[in-house]
């Protein structure tokens, strides 16, 4: 990955170790180069997965679309473990990574590549046509928020195309459950198979049409 764009990603605010980063980069430049469609992200944030998730859309001549209504998950929320005081708008005291994420972007020169898509998920996956590539799910990790990505998302990901889950942990102490069980059911539903893992990465291949 070009050195400028790594530079960026590791300085963005998120919950992406480097390594997992480098592997979604990788599952990017696979899904970029197989021409099935774009690469779309559930979960922005402030930008750093799009960086990496971007700059395989640039080297394979696509774009990533990227879903968020930068108002944070119920763990991003003030008392919860992954909140950060910085993302807090002062004006209205509510969440808003937004500006984050465009600063983000701006920096690594990705603008034309990253199209940020500001809503609610599951209203942008209701109006949602054009086959994936590649689907990152990252989004809100309770039951409901996951399960209404994996039921609104993974329909679109083309057969050869890529479902990537971020923070599967089999152990239930390492973290929470949904999006284990979303991994569990994609590879149940007999549509995806294993193609990469890394830490709590998994990225499967879909094998066969479906949900
Ligand atoms: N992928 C990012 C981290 C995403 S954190 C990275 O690795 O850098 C999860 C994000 O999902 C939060 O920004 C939150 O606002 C967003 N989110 C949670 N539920 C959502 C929903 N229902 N619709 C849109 N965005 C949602
Ligand atoms: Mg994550």
């Amino acid at each position: 990955m070009d050195e400028h764009l790594l530079e960026v990603a590791k300085a963005a605010k998120g919950f992406m170790p480097d390594d997992e980063g480098m592997a979604l980069h990788r599952a990017g430049l696979t899904a970029a180069a197989s021409g099935l469609g774009p690469l779309l992200e559930v979960g922005t944030y402030c930008g750093k997965s799009a960086v990496y998730l971007g700059a395989a859309a640039r080297e394979g001549g696509t774009v990533l679309f990227t879903v968020d209504h930068h108002r944070g998950s119920e763990e991003n929320q003030s008392g919860w473990e992954h909140h950060d005081t910085e993302v807090v708008d002062p004006a209205t005291g509510r969440m808003d990574t937004l500006p984050f994420f465009r600063r983000t972007i701006e920096s690594a020169g990705l603008e034309d590549v990253v199209v940020g898509v500001v809503g609610q998920s599951p209203a942008v996956a209701r109006a949602w046509a054009t086959p994936l590539a590649l689907l990152f799910i990252d989004g809100g990790h309770g039951e409901e928020p996951a399960w209404a990505d994996y039921n609104g998302w993974t329909p679109h990901v083309a057969v050869g195309g890529l479902l990537a889950i971020h923070d599967v942990f089999p152990d239930p102490a390492d973290g929470g459950r949904p999006p284990y069980e979303l991994y569990c059911r994609a590879l149940e539903s007999g549509g995806f198979e294993d193609a990469d893992q890394c830490g709590s990465l998994r990225v499967l291949r879909r094998v066969a049409p479906g949900s």
